[in-house]
């Protein structure tokens, strides 16, 4: 696809380069300030005190600084990799208990002016299949989502082009949110989208926000700068580093409440990368007062007619993934994590343990792919192709059979606990209150309006522990508890605490 004359202008108003220097602390950006290369080159594996030290941190919800963490990824020896493990998840307990959240991607358009070397939209990709869906296509895909799935929240998708400018990705918002739809029981709806898109300015993300915009998402791809410019051409938009590098802050100083950041595996070293979103969310917290709400590791899969070749150096090993998971949960305690069906199911279920919180399914990646039952193999209409095709329903009564129980909640967001409200609370592991009470509600809801018989015998057990424990350990929000719960029972919706 030639980039076509009318999108030359928009393309170069794109980027405010006052928006950039003015978070910089001189001409040096964060990830240079960082040194990585030489925190990785000074640091040693810890001996076991060392390491009980850094890891009695991560228990007591503190970040680790970029020298811990390094001294983390040194660590091969198999005892203190298990001893990792089984903080690692004591952590996850104590900030999430037994809770994944799930939501589904929803891609938009595919059209895209910029050209990553890896992504099956780039506008060199000319067998790609272009598309934006329109209002009556968008309806049908909310149809699928949350009147015969179930789902409650959605990661929005969107590549940079015109035709998904920021007055589109406020109008579907508003289109999703709108949308009801008749379930086995009630109504379902979308109550929380989140938006992967590129970076804007303060002005546009006003206007994301105003929409009531979930979690800004926007991944870095990669924090090794000569890497990036190898991946993503000069001349276009998404070619300039810094644009990126310095989105989260426009997205916190425009009144954004959650903001999720990411890297793609297997561009670079993952060593550095790894140090690289630990430097980002210490620097957002330290400029702006507020960490990252999520932190995403997608890993590189093919996409179609990517530049990456099969023997790309740095592509990462399942073996290394799960040290990466491990060390972001060490590192950063209170973040929550994303997984995506990117990921064979195998490596996403030994995953929970390694102290996920987040998993998609049931996901479509092509645009329109819920409505039109696109396969997930199908690589001309989507930007990868996926590595768990498990449904919901599927998923759900995994996690059961694990002792997980699947939170449908979206209260924080809708009752103000986001942004440094949540991250105070996480830290101090009050948040669970709330959520364990919302998770048996949502999940209650779920399993009368779209569960399988199978799924709805396998939840019971998780159910009935988690409203024991609910009695047992929150004696006074109980009475109100068990009277929202019986409303739900009785067919009422989207209550909550
Ligand atoms: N266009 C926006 C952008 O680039 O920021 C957002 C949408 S893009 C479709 C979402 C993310 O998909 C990218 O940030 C990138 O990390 C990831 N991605 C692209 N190609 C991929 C691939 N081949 N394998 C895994 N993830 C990929
Ligand atoms: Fe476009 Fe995003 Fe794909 Fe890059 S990763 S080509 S910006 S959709």
């Amino acid at each position: 696809m030639e980039v076509e004359t009318d999108n030359l202008s928009w393309m170069s108003q794109r980027i405010r380069g006052g928006e950039i220097l003015k978070y910089m602390d001189g001409s040096r950006d964060f990830i240079a300030a960082a040194d990585i290369p030489e925190k990785l080159r000074l640091a040693r594996p810890p001996d076991g005190a060392r390491l009980r030290g850094i890891l009695a941190k991560s228990l007591a919800i503190q970040d680790l600084t970029l020298e811990e963490t390094a001294a983390l990824i040194q660590v091969t020896d198999p005892d203190h990799l298990a001893l990792m493990r089984d903080t690692a998840l004591k952590v996850k307990l104590k900030v999430y208990d037994n809770r994944i959240v799930t939501f589904a991607p929803l891609y938009l358009g595919n059209y895209c002016v910029n050209a990553c070397a890896y992504c099956g939209f780039s506008r060199s990709n000319s067998d790609a299949r272009r598309k934006v869906l329109n209002a009556d296509e968008l309806k049908k895909e909310i149809a699928v989502l949350a009147g015969q799935i179930g789902h409650k929240r959605l990661i929005a998708v969107y590549g940079e082009h015109p035709r998904n400018d920021v007055d589109y990705i406020v109008e579907s918002l508003q289109t999703i949110y709108a949308f009801q739809v008749k379930t086995r029981r009630g109504v379902g709806s979308i109550r929380r989208v989140n938006v992967n898109a590129p970076p804007f300015s303060v002005e546009d993300l006003k206007k994301i926000h105003a929409a009531g915009i979930g979690t800004y998402q926007v991944f870095q791809e990669t924090y090794h700068q000569p890497t990036y410019e190898r991946m993503h051409p000069a001349e276009t938009i998404k070619g300039n580093y810094l644009w990126r590098l310095y989105c989260m802050h426009r997205a916190l100083e425009s009144g954004m409440d959650d903001v999720g950041i990411g890297a793609l595996f297997g561009l670079y070293d993952w060593r550095y990368e790894l140090l690289g979103l630990v430097a980002h969310t210490q620097e957002l917290e330290r400029s702006l007062g507020i960490g990252c709400h999520t932190i995403s590791f997608p890993r590189l899969v093919p996409a179609l007619n990517s530049v990456i070749a099969p023997d790309w150096p740095y592509l990462v090993s399942d073996a290394d993934f799960q040290r990466i998971i491990l060390i972001i949960r060490l590192a950063v305690p209170y973040t929550g994590m994303i997984i995506t069906a990117r990921e064979k199911a195998a490596i996403r279920d030994a995953a929970l343990a390694m102290g996920v919180t987040q998993m998609d399914a049931s996901s479509k990646i092509a645009i329109g792919g819920y409505a039109d039952c696109v396969s997930a193999q199908e690589k001309t209409k989507q930007q990868f192709i996926l590595g768990d095709e498990r449904s919901l329903d599927d998923l759900i009564r995994d996690l059961a059979a694990r002792g997980y129980i699947t939170s449908f909640c979206t209260a924080g967001y809708r009752c103000g606990r986001t942004g440094k409200c949540i991250m105070d609370l996480l830290r101090q592991g009050t948040e669970g209150k709330f959520c364990k009470l919302n998770a048996v509600l949502t999940f209650q809801e779920w399993l009368d309006d779209f569960a399988s018989a199978e799924t709805r015998r396998a939840a019971q057990p998780v159910l009935e522990q988690e409203i024991r424990e609910i009695q047992a350990k929150m004696p006074s929000a109980y009475e109100q508890f068990r009277g929202y719960y019986e409303r739900i029972k009785n067919g009422e919706r989207d209550l909550y605490l």
